[in-house]
């Protein structure tokens, strides 16, 4: 089971500092850590697994405000997210842009938790089957079944909002991304202490993506317990 928390753009390096002193998890559960990048220096001193929340595709270049796949790994950074709904809806990143994302970290030796995942809209207008295959073929074309390779599902509409879906409609997702892409996929969106382990008892769903719940150590701590008794 993988636990991963999105730190989004909070905790700078001195408060990355004071998660760590206060955190502990059992260790049957794989946890990762996804600092903004400028705390990742210090995420790494922790001696958890850091993940960057982005990565560019190149390896260098005139690409101002990126960061490539070789400068995260030099910092002893061994994976990333890609593909976060922010980075699609704020951002700009388009399935291209995931795409070329996932082959460049994939090649250069990171892992790649790659998310997917329809917003409300499409939701309701019966897309959601026809956004999950856009989206992860166009990262299935890109890296294929890569071991390093992990999808996320994050409906949109559930990210930070307090809303979770059911778990029955979270794992009628995971299946059809299963269908489309024989890969790991984490569950993201609103996931708390309280609905962690009923998430997690779905036979499809491999692990969590947090945002929110993962800045208090006390809430993602409990977070990683419900992974380790599910
Ligand atoms: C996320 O940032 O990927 C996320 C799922 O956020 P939250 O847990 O706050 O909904």
């Amino acid at each position: 089971m993988l636990i991963a928390g999105n730190w989004k753009m909070f905790k700078g390096p001195r408060e990355a500092h004071a998660f760590f002193d206060g955190f502990d998890a059992p260790a049957d559960v794989d946890v990762v850590f996804c600092p903004p990048f400028v705390s990742l220096a210090a995420a790494v001193e922790s001696g958890r697994t850091i993940y960057a929340q982005n990565v560019h595709w190149e390896p260098t270049g005139a690409y101002t405000g990126e960061v490539s796949p070789t400068m995260l790994l030099e910092l002893g950074v061994t994976g990333t997210l890609v593909g976060h709904s922010e980075r699609r809806q704020i951002f700009g990143d388009t399935d291209e842009m995931v795409a070329r994302r996932t082959r460049a970290a994939l090649e250069a030796g990171l892992a790649v938790i790659a998310c997917v995942g329809e917003t409300l809209e499409q939701r309701e207008s019966g897309d959601t089957e026809l956004v999950l295959t856009i989206q992860v073929e166009a990262i299935a074309f890109a890296a294929g079944e890569h071991e390093s390779l992990v999808i996320a599902y994050e409906p949109v509409w559930a990210i930070g909002t307090g809303k979770t879906t059911t778990p029955e409609l979270a794992e009628e997702a995971h299946g059809f991304i299963k269908g489309l892409l024989d890969r790991p996929v984490l569950y993201g969106g609103s996931v708390k202490p309280e609905n962690a382990a009923e998430l997690l008892s779905q036979p499809s769903i491999d692990g969590a993506l947090v945002g929110g719940a993962s800045l208090e150590p006390d809430s993602f701590a409990a977070i990683c317990r419900a992974a380790s008794t599910s």
